[in-house]
Order: C-alpha cells, then structure tokens, then sequence
C-alpha cells in the first residue's frame, strides 16, 4: 500500500511551522493581550531557540523541530495569560547589564535608570560609600557599582531570596566592590551611621488601592515590592526619616516614586532637613526620582 506514507506526509506537512509561521501565529495569539505582540514572539521564539535575529531574517523558512515548537507554544500561552517576558525569559537588560530576574523581586524598569544617572551625577567623588535599599535583583546597585568600580556598594532587601539574586547578578557581572545584606530598609546591625555618600532606594510607592495593580505586569510581580499603604508614600516616608542618621555630612538621598507623587516627597525631604532639592522626569515627562542633600549630619532617626 502506498497511500500509507503519503497522507502521513502530508498530514506532517501540515503540523510542522517554520519559524516565520510559528511567529506569525504568535503574533496572532498575543495581539489581544499584548501592545508589542510581535516583539514579543520574536524574542521569546529568539531565546528558546537560540538564534539570532539576523538568523531569522536570512532563514525564517527553516522548520521548528518539534520539541521546541511545543516549548514554544507553551511560552505564548503564559504570555497570553499576561506573563512578563522578563520572567519567561529569566532576564533584563538594565543600564547595560544582562540581569537574571525572579519572582521574588521586580522587574527593573527603564524609569529606574533615571535614578542611577541622577546618582552617578551626584556622586562627587571618584570612591564612597553607597546603600541601595530595597535592592531587588541589585539593578541599582549593579549599575552603579559597573560605573564606579571604586565605590563600595551595598544593596540591601528584606527577602531573602531578592538577596540572594542580587548576590548572583553581582558574582556574574563580576563586579566585586558590591556587598548583600539581607534587612528591612536600615534594621541590619552592620548598616554604620553617617557613613553614605549616596543612598539610592525604588521602594514600593503603589496605593493600594490603585488600580494599576490589575494591569500588565506588575499582576505578576511582589506586591510588597510595589505596594505602600493607601497613598503609596508608607515606604517613602519611612526611607526619608531615617536616611539622615546613615548619611555621611552632605551626602545625598535619591528616591523613585510615582509619577504624582514629586511634590510630596519634595515636601517630606524639606521636613527632614534636606537641601538642594530636586527632581527629574522621565522619558514621559514625568518627575520620577526626587533627591536631596544632607546638609548636616544628625543622629536622629
Ligand atoms: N514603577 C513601577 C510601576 O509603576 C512601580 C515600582 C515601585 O513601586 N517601586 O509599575
């Protein structure tokens, strides 16, 4: 019988996608879900299988071999179901460095590179002492401490697991002069008074009632890493309060916070005896990181 292998063909035929289909189909799967759909499906299909993107466009015709088409596959859906590339992927570019990201802390965000321009501007000095609190994946600490190698960084968070991550990230960028200390805000005992020249935090600054929280990819992220009582500024005030005790004389305090919220922490650093403050915007226009100095170094908390 010789119609056996025929069908079979092409019965085949129809289940092998080559990559420019299978992308295409993805495109089309995430459309609904996704503002960047095909960027999306490219990177991911790009990551699993380990092609470049010049590769694809030279050879897009070639047919996923099965067990990456279903690992594909697989990938799309949880995108679909709203699922952050960045957590599918395991990694984020931030300010330069490939950093490996979990469940257990943010996803460093483009917002956040303002706050570490703004602390290399500041940074006077060719070496110091900085603190970054509430480290995360260590993308602050990180990229401060890539571009300025004789700085001593340390990067602090209350969860575990986000110490242990920024610890990895540092092991494998290779940057040294970076140390972890697992502690809420300023509790470790090994945090010395008056000896920052830089603190530099992206607290959570999310009311938590906003509605924001039941969007995009912060559904998949920490709540306690986003969210600060019902205006948002729990965290914050808490940092501004006691940073003046760990500053060293003149030294600065940089903060993130959201998009409405520049005044008020302006207004919380003038109570605590800040000068030269200041804000930034971001790329849309918002000010997005707030900082001032320490003028005169004070023992209260
Ligand atoms: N910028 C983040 C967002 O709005 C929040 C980060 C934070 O709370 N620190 O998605």
């Amino acid at each position: 019988m010789s119609i056996r292998p025929t069908s079979w063909r092409r019965c085949k035929a129809i289940d092998v996608m080559t990559f420019d289909q299978a992308l295409k189909k993805a495109r089309e799967r995430l459309a609904a879900t996704s503002s960047t759909a095909a960027l999306d499906a490219e990177v991911l299909l790009l990551a699993l299988s380990g092609k470049s993107r010049a590769w694809l466009y030279g050879f897009g015709d070639t047919e996923l071999e099965s067990t990456l088409a279903a690992r594909f596959d697989e990938w799309v859906e949880r995108r679909a179901a709203g699922e952050p590339v960045a957590y599918l992927l395991g990694f984020r570019e931030f300010f330069g460095l490939q950093l490996e990201v979990s469940r257990a802390t943010l996803i460093p965000r483009p917002d956040t590179e303002l706050l570490v321009e703004q602390a290399l501007a500041l940074a006077g000095s060719a070496s110091g002492r900085a603190l970054d609190l509430g480290t995360g994946s260590g993308a602050i600490a990180l990229a401060f401490a890539s571009q300025c190698p004789d700085w001593q960084v340390t990067g602090c968070d209350r969860v575990p697991d986000a110490v242990t991550l920024a610890q990895r990230n540092a092991e494998r960028l290779g940057l040294g002069n970076t140390r972890w200390l697992h502690s809420r805000w300023f509790d470790h005992h090994e945090l010395a008074p008056h000896s920052f020249a830089l603190i530099m935090s992206n607290p959570p600054y999310i009311a938590e009632h906003d509605r924001h929280l039941d969007q995009g990819d912060v559904r998949f992220e920490p709540r306690s890493a986003l969210v600060a009582g019902s205006d948002g500024l729990d965290d914050i005030r808490e940092i501004i309060a006691a940073s003046p005790r760990y500053l060293a004389s003149q030294g600065w305090l940089l903060l993130e916070h959201g998009y409405d919220q520049a005044a008020a922490v302006r207004h919380l650093m003038e109570q605590h005896g800040f000068s030269q403050i200041a804000s930034a915007r971001d790329l849309g226009g918002h000010e997005r990181v707030t900082f001032g100095q320490c003028a005169v170094a004070t023992d209260a908390a």
